[in-house]
C-alpha cells in the first residue's frame, strides 16, 4: 500500500464559481461540523489507483478541498498484482451489467482477493487508529471492511459503478462482494439509488453525484481568444497564431499549450466562425463515437454548415487498454468509407496527454466553442463530460442512458435522445439546436445553473460530511 501525497486547498478559493451563501454554509457549518466530528482524527481514502479514471479524478478534487478545510484527509493505494486487478477487472464488467472476460468468480478468486486484501490489510493497521473513518472506494478494495472494522473503525463504501436493470452478471459480481460488505459497512454511497442492491439497508444508503472542480484546468475560466488560440494551436480549427495560449495549472503556476493533436482530416480546418459539434470521451464502444459519426453524416451534416469533431485521448498513452486503439482504427475505417464531402466535415481528434493539465486546458477550449456538445453514450453511470460541458453552459445532446438522466432534464437544460441507438432522433435534436441559436443558449443557460446548483464541490462535500457523521454514529 501506499499513500497519495495531497495538498490543501482553501475552500474560500471556490468563491469563483460557488454562491456566497454556500461558502459560507461550508465554511460555517459543514467544515465545523467535520472537524467537531472527527476531533483532529482523519479521513482515510483507499481505492486501487493514484492516477487515471474517474475515481482518481474525484479524490483529487475533492480531498485537497477537505483538508484546507482543516481535516486530516489521507488517500491510501492498495498493492496488488495481475492476477488481482483481472480479478476486479472482471468484477468491474459485471456490476455494469456485461460478462467481461468471461472468467469465474469461484473459491479460488476468493481466495487470491482475500490473501492479496489480507497483506494490505496489515499495512493498513499500522497507518489507522481508532477515532479514524475509513472510505473504501469501489470493489478492488472493498475486502478490507472486515479488518478495518474489527479494529472498531467505521467504514464507508463508495460504489462508482452500477447499472439500473440487474442480470445474471450483475448478480453474480454482488453475490461475490456481498460477503465482503453487508456485516462491516457502516454506510454506503452509491452515485444512484437504483445502482445500490436490495440487500443495502435503507438507512444506510447515501446518493452523491460526482462534481467537476471549477478551478481545475478541465473547467477554469477561459477567455474567446484563449479559447480559439488553443484549439487553432493543437490543429482543430483554423485560427491565426498568436502569442502562446497559457493556462492555470492546479498548483497555480503557469501552464502552456505546447503539443498538437493527431487530426484525422480531409482539406483544411474548420474556420473560427463554422459551427463544431462535438463529443469529447475515451475511445470505448459505450461512448459510441462511430454512432455519433454516422448519425451526424445521415442527419445534420446535409441540413447545415456544421462540422463534427469527435476527441479522445492518443491511444498511445492507454497503451493497457487495447479496446481504444480498436474502437479508433473502427472509427476510422468507417470514416474513410464516407463520401468526401462528409469526409471533409468529419475529424477525428487524438489529444495529447503528455502533460494532462494541458490535456484538459484544451477538453476545457473544446467543450466552451462547441456549438453543441454531444455525448451520445449507450451506457453511462455518471457522464462527467456533460456536467463539464453543462458548467460551461453548452448547450448539450446526450443519450437518456444511466446518470445523465439525473444530469439533463429534456428540454430544460439540454436535450436527452430517448433511444441511444436512434440516429434520426439523435440528428434530429443536434440540427434542432444548430438551427435555433437562441434556443440553444437558453439551454446553456439553464445548464450552466444547474451544474452550478448540484454538481459543484461544496454539495458533495455537505453530503459527505453527512455521510461520515451517520457512519461515526453507527459504529
Ligand atoms: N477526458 C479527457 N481527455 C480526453 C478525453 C476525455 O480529459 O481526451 C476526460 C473528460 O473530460 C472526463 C473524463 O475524461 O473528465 C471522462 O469521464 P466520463 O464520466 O465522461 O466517462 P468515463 O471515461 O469515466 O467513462
Amino acid at each position: 500500500m501506499f499513500e497519495v501525497r495531497l495538498g490543501a486547498r482553501p475552500p474560500e478559493d471556490l468563491a469563483v464559481a460557488v454562491p456566497q451563501d454556500r461558502l459560507r454554509r461550508l465554511l460555517d457549518e459543514v467544515a465545523p461540523r467535520m472537524r467537531d466530528g472527527l476531533q483532529g482524527h482523519s479521513v482515510v481514502n483507499i481505492n486501487s489507483t493514484a492516477t487515471g479514471g474517474g475515481v482518481a479524478e474525484m479524490l483529487q478534487v475533492l480531498l485537497p478541498f477537505t483538508r484546507g478545510a482543516g481535516v486530516d484527509t489521507r488517500w491510501l493505494v492498495v498493492d496488488a498484482d495481475a492476477d488481482f486487478f483481472a480479478l476486479t477487472k472482471r468484477l468491474h464488467h459485471r456490476m455494469h451489467g456485461s460478462a467481461g472476460d468471461g472468467g469465474p468468480l469461484g473459491p479460488s478468486e476468493r481466495e487470491h482477493y482475500e490473501q492479496v486484501l489480507h497483506e494490505n490489510s496489515e499495512q493498513l493497521a499500522a497507518t489507522v487508529a481508532p477515532g479514524d473513518v475509513v472510505i473504501i472506494h469501489d470493489p478492488q478494495p472493498a475486502g478490507l471492511a472486515a479488518a478495518v472494522k474489527s479494529w472498531g473503525i467505521p467504514v464507508v463504501w463508495r460504489c462508482h459503478v452500477g447499472v439500473e436493470e440487474q442480470n445474471e452478471h450483475t448478480k453474480g459480481a454482488w453475490d461475490f462482494m456481498r460477503p465482503y460488505l453487508e456485516p462491516y459497512v457502516d454506510a454506503y454511497v452509491f452515485t444512484r439509488s437504483e445502482y445500490a442492491p436490495d440487500w443495502v439497508p435503507k438507512d444506510r444508503l447515501f446518493v452523491i453525484k460526482p462534481s467537476i472542480d471549477p478551478l481545475a484546468p478541465k473547467n477554469q475560466p477561459m477567455d474567446a481568444q484563449t479559447v480559439v488560440g488553443t484549439l487553432g494551436h493543437v490543429g482543430i480549427i483554423d485560427a491565426p497564431p498568436s502569442e502562446p495560449m497559457m493556462f492555470a495549472r492546479s498548483d497555480g503556476s503557469p501552464g502552456r499549450i505546447r503539443h498538437f493533436a493527431d487530426v484525422i482530416r480531409t482539406g483544411p480546418a474548420p474556420g473560427i466562425d463554422s459551427p463544431l459539434v462535438a463529443q469529447i470521451s475515451r475511445w470505448d464502444p459505450l461512448k459510441d463515437m462511430l454512432g455519433v459519426m454516422h448519425g451526424f453524416v445521415e442527419h445534420v451534416l446535409d441540413g447545415t454548415d456544421a462540422h463534427l469533431v469527435l476527441a479522445g485521448p492518443v491511444v498511445s498513452a492507454v497503451a493497457d487498454d487495447p479496446e481504444a486503439a480498436e474502437v479508433l482504427e473502427q472509427v476510422f475505417a468507417a470514416w474513410r468509407q464516407l463520401r468526401h464531402t462528409a469526409r471533409s466535415r468529419v475529424q477525428l481528434v487524438c489529444l495529447p496527454l503528455t502533460d494532462v493539465e494541458e490535456n484538459a486546458a484544451i477538453v476545457n477550449a473544446l467543450q466552451r466553442h462547441a456549438s453543441v456538445v454531444v455525448q451520445k453514450s449507450l451506457a453511462e453511470g455518471f457522464g462527467l463530460t456533460v456536467t463539464e460541458a453543462m458548467y460551461k453552459s453548452a448547450p448539450i445532446v446526450a443519450s437518456a442512458v444511466g446518470g445523465i438522466v439525473d444530469q439533463i432534464t429534456d428540454g430544460v437544460n439540454g436535450r436527452l435522445v430517448a433511444d441511444p441507438t436512434d440516429l434520426a432522433e439523435f440528428g434530429a435534436a443536434v440540427s434542432g439546436l444548430l438551427e435555433d441559436p437562441a434556443a440553444a443558449r437558453e439551454l446553456g443557460r439553464a445548464a450552466h445553473e444547474r451544474a452550478v446548483a448540484d454538481f459543484l464541490p461544496d454539495t458533495s462535500l455537505e453530503l459527505w460530511q453527512e455521510v461520515l457523521i451517520s457512519a461515526m454514529g453507527r459504529a
